[in-house]
């Protein structure tokens, strides 16, 4: 028996192409939540369709965007991004730093400055281990490092962001050149920055129907409401609350990885890094969001943004989703869905939504988003506990540390929380494609 653990997008991948890839091998998902799909489902509230914060998928891979077309039969529209920065009260395209018209124009100045000033300094030979905040003030100078980068990555990660590396950044965060900047500055469009100028989305549904159809292709390979408490690599079985004992000839585990490293048994800890599994596990740092969906009684809210980052510290929240400008079917007629993410500390509990729903209400008024007459019909709050892990300069050591064991004691660990990484939803269905791979090739060697 293969077991594999956690039924979300990496999980269900790995029993799809195990499936084919070893027809005669059982395998089976467990997964502890009652539907699977993990971060990438969605739920049915009110005549809302709401996803766990905005779920786009950015597919780079000709292989994966084939598989994702036959899995949901040309119900995925093409969408172009319409994403924006609320700051100072001025909204700005995204990203930022390419767009800076519409900020105070002396501000501007500065920021061109520092721009031109940062340029002549050339980077370290491994910029991916500079502190963040100096990567950003070394790469855009101070003035736009400290007008986006700095405060709007304070926020989302809730930490100084010198206490992390620039190492998760090289994909993620845009690098426009200096006539790009200039442009931007004075107002002429910097279109498609970024590595999601354009995305794909269900008509309908939700981004659940993408979990929900690779689901039934896994089928009885699929066990909801199981949730493992312990791995024995040793004795080659796993535990599930309540007791019931599993034996396996190989697991791959999607479980958030300081998770499966506080619950392997039969492995010692790293002799090379003097750390016991406990210990790297506590060496491995992330943060929480509260994902709170909110429904309201008027149509085309936000003027048609997709999503807007808010960095000023004054907004209790990061980033607010606007779903219903993406696929009108995810909200009623005549109303609009939004999807309002917060920073949350990890392990503390999920305040009620009332105090939640207050504190976003006078925030999106603050910023312009929600009139005094509107009426939020709908609020559903979601704690997504890790959400992003911190790069900070032991995680990646760390990592190498307990991948080498785990997979010495034959565990493969994939996807996002898995591999401890920051990465999306095409990337785990490579990653159960790989895994499954992987344990065919060594059977059939
Ligand atoms: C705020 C946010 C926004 C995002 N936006 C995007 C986006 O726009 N586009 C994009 O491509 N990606 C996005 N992502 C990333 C995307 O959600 C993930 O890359 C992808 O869903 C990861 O799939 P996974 O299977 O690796 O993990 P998960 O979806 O976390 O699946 C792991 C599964 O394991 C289960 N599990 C956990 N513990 C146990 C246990 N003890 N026993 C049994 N089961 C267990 C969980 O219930 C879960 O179902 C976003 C992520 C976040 C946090």
């Amino acid at each position: 028996m293969i077991l594999i653990l956690g039924g979300g997008l990496a999980g269900l991948s790995t029993a799809y192409y195990l499936r084919h890839l070893l027809p005669g091998v059982p395998r089976l998902v467990l997964e502890k939540e009652p539907v699977p799909g993990g971060l990438s489902r969605s739920r049915r509230v009110d005549g809302f369709t709401f996803d766990f914060t905005g779920h786009y998928l950015h597919l780079r891979d000709p292989e994966t965007t084939a598989f994702v077309e036959e899995l949901t039969g040309g119900r995925m529209m093409q969408v172009e991004r319409r994403a924006y920065i609320h700051s100072q009260g001025a909204r700005l395209d995204f990203p930022y730093q390419a767009n800076l018209h519409g900020l105070p124009p002396a501000l501007v100045a500065k920021m061109l400055l520092d721009f031109v000033e940062a340029a002549k300094s050339p980077l370290p030979a491994r910029p991916e281990e500079l502190p963040f905040g100096e990567w950003a003030r070394r790469v855009f100078g101070d003035g736009i490092a400290e007008g986006f980068m700095i405060p709007y990555n304070t926020k989302l990660f809730g930490c100084a962001p010198d206490e992390l590396t620039a190492e998760w950044v090289s994909w993620a965060v845009p690098r426009p050149d200096l006539a790009q900047v200039v442009h931007g500055a004075l107002g002429l469009k910097n279109a498609g920055m970024g590595y999601n100028p354009r995305f794909r989305y269900p008509q309908e549904g939700g981004i659940g129907i993408l979990a929900e159809a690779l689901a039934e292709r896994v089928g009885d390979d699929l066990r909801c409401g199981a949730s493992v408490v312990s791995i024995d690599a040793r004795e080659r079985r796993v535990v599930l609350q309540g007791g019931e004992v599993l034996p396996f000839e190989a697991v791959v585990s999607t479980l958030p990885l300081p998770y499966l490293l506080q619950r392997v048994r039969g492995i010692d800890g790293c002799p090379g890094l003097g750390m016991t599994l406990a210990e790297m596990a506590g060496a491995l740092r992330w943060s929480a969001v509260i994902d709170l969906e909110l429904g309201v009684d008027r149509p085309g809210i936000a003027d048609g943004a997709h999503w807007i980052y808010f960095p000023d510290p004054e907004l209790p929240f990061y980033r607010v989703g606007f779903p219903s400008n993406v696929a009108r079917s995810l909200a009623p007629a005549g109303c609009s869905s939004l999807s309002v993410e917060f920073f949350h500390r990890p392990g503390t509990p999920l305040p009620p939504t009332d105090s939640l729903v207050a504190q976003a209400r006078a925030g999106l008024e603050a910023a312009g988003i929600l009139r005094s007459a509107d009426r939020i019909v709908c609020a559903e709050a979601a704690l997504l506990d890790p959400a992003y892990v911190l790069f900070d300069p032991r995680r990646t050591p760390t990592v190498e540390a307990a991948m080498r064991r785990l997979n010495g004691a034959g565990i493969r660990s994939i996807g996002r929380f898995g591999a401890w990484t920051y990465s999306y939803m095409e990337r785990a269905l490579l990653d159960g494609r790989d895994a499954a791979a992987a344990i065919a090739a060594e059977r059939l060697a």
